[in-house]
């Protein structure tokens, strides 16, 4: 038996990032993983692997449209997909091989192997690397960050032959004909843009009768505005009841969401991608007294589950399902089990979309606001009004500073545009900093930058923009 100051469950962004804290406080750490690679869904299957080919896919795309030939630069590009796939894979290896490097720098051990809890303490692994068997480790903490895995969808069995999920979605072989969405949620968009952008039909079905449930309904409604001219057709409030497959297609009944008449729709390849749900499976839970609620989901005090030294961070417990939140809750999680004064600001914690526009915000809705019935200010400035968005022919968009009618505090902020991922983290830290929209229109921003919309919505909390 090995001892342990803490066992961490999951090498996932929750898990690795509180591997490598415990190791940075001189805690005795092990990380057991069961995949071959570390870095979880995030590094091996989700947030890396989609971006690199959200990054070439839009690159291909500039140069295949109109975009690069209305610079006056003249290509024609051809796709070699399998490349395509190959830089994705070898980025993924690449940054996976850096976690097990950060292990070694920081004295954690990856433990190769399925855990489960046997007890107070107690967790035993079955060995995936060549060695085989098993191995039982002691710790006075075991840290929970098994990660999520797609919820499955009645009637549409997933066999990542024909009907995918997003691991499925990532590594096709071939541009899909026609490519059926099943879902308008982050993953749906994300990855429909993608083959959309190398060459596929994309129909996205959605239950609700909006996209992205949950982000401001101005900006949901402006980036689906955008992704239809780019040729993504919606179905919205509907639901698909069956899948009927067959080696080159699938056949999709389609009803309206409150019932009707089903359509049949065809496509070569659907993509399932309806939410993602929290994964437990086979780790023992009972042996410490734990259950999980009905979402599945292990619940938590402070990242403290109600059994004493087993704590949960990540997916597999509540709030938003995203690697940064997964991040902050790891720090948080070991800096409480070592006596510091760990937390998560989960009013802050920012959303992203990496489609084409982008879309980033952070804090409140107007939505949110409303149904609150707090009295709220709003600033808004378009991208076609912003000089760098306007010489880069990028004016998809705007921002948007929601401000507390009295205090002037800012309570949420919404962009739609270019490169408002790399953006949004300015609001970030002034939100924590508690800042007012006028600390943002009385800070002096770079020109010409796409981030002088970003001062230009907060002048125009008070009708204050100077360039619109
Ligand atoms: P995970 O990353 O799921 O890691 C959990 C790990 O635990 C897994 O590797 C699993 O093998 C392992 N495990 C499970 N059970 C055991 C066990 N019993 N023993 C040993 N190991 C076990 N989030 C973002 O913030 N930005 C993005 O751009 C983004 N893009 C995404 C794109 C896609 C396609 C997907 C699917 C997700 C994306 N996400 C994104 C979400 C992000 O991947 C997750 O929020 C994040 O990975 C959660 O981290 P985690 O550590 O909680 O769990
Ligand atoms: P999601 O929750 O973002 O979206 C799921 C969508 O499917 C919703 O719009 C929902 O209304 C719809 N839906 C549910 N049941 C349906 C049905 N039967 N028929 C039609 N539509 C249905 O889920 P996702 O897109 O699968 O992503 C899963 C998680 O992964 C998310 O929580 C997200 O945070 C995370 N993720 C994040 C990023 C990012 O940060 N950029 C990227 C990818 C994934």
């Amino acid at each position: 038996m090995s001892t342990y100051d803490v066992v961490i469950l999951g090498g996932g962004p929750g898990g690795y990032n509180a591997a490598i804290r415990a190791g940075q406080l001189g805690l005795k750490a092990a990380c057991v993983e069961g995949r071959a690679t570390l870095g979880g869904t995030c590094l091996n299957v989700g947030c890396m692997p989609s971006k690199a080919l959200l990054h070439a896919s839009e690159l291909y795309d500039a140069a295949m449209g109109s975009e690069f030939a209305s610079l006056g630069i003249e290509v024609k590009p051809t796709l070699n997909l399998a490349q395509m796939m190959k830089q994705k894979d070898e980025s993924v290896t690449g940054l996976t091989k850096g976690i097990e490097f950060l292990f070694r720098k920081n004295k954690v051990d990856w433990i190769k192997g399925w855990g489960h809890i046997d007890g107070p303490g107690k967790v035993t692994v079955t060995v995936t690397d060549n060695a085989g068997g098993k191995t039982e480790l002691s710790a006075k903490d075991i840290i929970i960050a098994t990660g999520s895995e797609p919820t499955p969808l009645p009637g549409v069995d997933i066999d990542n032959k024909r009907i995918l999920d997003s691991t499925g979605a990532l590594s096709l072989t071939e541009v899909p004909k026609h490519l059926v969405v099943i879902g308008a949620g982050v993953i749906g968009l994300e990855l429909g843009s993608v083959w959309r952008r190398l060459g596929a039909q994309v129909t996205v079905v959605e239950f609700l009768d909006r996209i992205c449930p949950g982000v401001d309904g101005e900006a949901g409604k402006t980036l689906q505005r955008s992704l239809s001219k780019q040729g993504i057709s919606f179905k919205l409030s509907s639901k698909v009841t069956s899948a009927t497959s067959s080696d080159t297609g699938v056949q999709l009944s389609v009803e309206p969401a409150a019932g009707g008449t089903a359509e049949v729709l065809e496509a070569d390849y659907v993509l399932v991608a309806i939410g993602r749900r929290p994964y437990t499976q086979g780790l023992g839970l009972e042996n410490v007294g734990l259950t999980t609620d009905k979402r599945g989901m292990l619940t938590n005090k402070g990242h403290r589950t109600e059994a004493a030294g087993v704590w949960v961070i990540g997916d597999v417990t509540s709030g938003p399902m995203l690697a940064h939140k997964a991040e902050d809750e790891a720090m948080a999680c070991v800096e409480q089990i070592v006596g510091k004064a760990g937390e998560v600001n989960y009013d802050l914690i920012p959303n992203v979309i990496y489609t084409k526009p982008e879309l980033a915000s952070v804090g409140k809705t107007e939505e949110q606001l409303k149904a609150e019935g707090r009295a709220f200010k709003v600033g808004k400035f378009p991208f076609t009004a912003n000089s760098r968005a306007k010489i880069n022919h990028e004016t998809e968009g705007f921002a948007k500073v929601l401000a507390d009618e009295r205090t002037d505090e800012i309570l949420g902020v919404h962009l739609v545009g270019p490169s408002v991922s790399e953006m949004i983290g300015e609001y970030c830290v002034a939100m924590e900093f508690s800042a007012s929209a006028e600390d943002i229109a009385l800070t002096c921003h770079p020109h010409p930058t796409r981030s002088e919309a970003l001062r230009q919505a907060a002048m125009n909390v008070e009708g204050m923009a100077t360039q619109m």
